[in-house]
């Protein structure tokens, strides 16, 4: 292990678990920066000499996992550039559980998640070690302020926080996945055997001791962004109906106001026959069969969303397939 075989057995051994999906133009910078992290850290007695950058490759269609082989062979690293590399393109938590669970099964003592683009500061991980130490079995990078996001990106952030409070889902606003997870959180989360992942919202409900750190979140370093607009209303719709069945209620408490409302009408309808006033308009008629057909629809697309649920956690599928792994 070349100059980082200073020998220490009581710092822990950490995992950073970094997910990718075709991520060739970032990952030379993300591998720099992460092993100078590593390299001073481990220098400076904080984590042992066995911890590791585990890349798990989400079926990149580009370099990433070619990459990800040779940062693991250069020996310049000194063997912490390692990875595993799922058979398809599974999805950011995901492919993010997948890493999770093989830094468990390789005997990690901690893990810290970050993305793989650079927007969370690395410098933010020795404030999670420190919470670590005095405790913490649970650490979340809290970013504190989102200057770096299109105003649209933020608007819906905070709009869909707000809704998951609202629906009773605990989460912890302007967190992402970059959080630290010591060995126990780890175990109880590889209870969990749901195949719809929220990550964001599961972790919250682990327990445990947790502290925040907040941290600056900066620009993607380069590429694009591999969360368009349909994966993150796909996530959105995935957290709420995981945690909530509040929208079923509300379609029913809907339901109940519609008939009321139907009744008041029929009166109004039988009132205006018996004192003689014609109903003439076809417009109100209109406008409430799309109103009422409307609703209906939508009803039908929340009770829906409930029942693909229901079916493809009845498959038992799994979740992820690791390809291949490096050691
Ligand atoms: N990612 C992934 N699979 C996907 C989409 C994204 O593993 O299907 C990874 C991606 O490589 C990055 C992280 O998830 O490390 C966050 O993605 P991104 O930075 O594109 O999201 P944004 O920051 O724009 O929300
Ligand atoms: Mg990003």
């Amino acid at each position: 292990m070349g100059d980082l075989a200073v020998e220490n057995n009581v710092s822990p051994t950490l995992y950073v678990v970094v997910p990718c999906y075709n991520e060739e133009e970032v990952l030379p910078e993300t591998s720099k920066r992460l092993w100078q992290k590593i390299r001073s850290l481990i220098r400076g007695g904080r984590i042992s000499t066995k911890s590791r950058v585990l890349f798990a490759n989400d079926g990149s269609s580009d370099r990433t996992w070619e990459t990800i082989c040779e940062l693991h062979d250069n020996p310049e690293y000194e063997g912490v550039f390692t990875g595993i590399s799922l058979s398809h393109n599974r999805g950011h938590q995901n492919v993010l559980y997948a890493g999770l669970m093989a830094a468990l099964e390789r005997g990690c003592d901690v893990s810290v998640s970050m993305d793989a683009d650079l927007q969370d500061d690395i410098d933010a991980m020795d404030g999670m070690l420190d919470a670590y130490e005095r405790g913490a079995n649970i650490v979340y990078g809290v970013r504190d302020n989102r200057d770096t996001d299109t105003l649209f990106k933020r608007g819906t952030a905070s709009a869909f926080y707000s809704m998951m409070r609202a629906l009773g889902t605990e989460t912890v606003p302007n967190s992402a996945d970059y959080r630290l997870m010591d060995v126990q959180a780890l175990e109880a989360l590889s209870r969990y055997g749901e195949a719809n992942l929220f990550l964001r919202g599961i972790v919250p409900s682990l327990g445990f001791t947790t502290a925040e750190v907040y941290y600056r979140r900066g620009e993607r370093f380069a590429g694009e962004s591999k969360y368009p607009l349909k994966k993150m209303v796909g996530f959105a719709v995935d957290g709420i109906t995981s945690f909530s069945v509040t929208p079923l209620r509300i379609v029913t408490f809907a339901g109940l106001a519609f008939l009321i409302i139907s009744v008041i009408m029929l009166i109004y309808a039988l009132v205006s026959l018996v004192i003689g006033v014609a109903v003439s308009g076809w417009t109100s008629l209109l406008v409430s069969i799309w109103f009422v057909g409307g609703a209906l629809m939508t009803s039908l697309g929340i009770v829906g969303e409930y029942v693909g649920k229901i079916y493809i956690e009845s498959k038992h599928r799994p979740r992820y397939i690791v390809a291949e792994e490096l050691s």
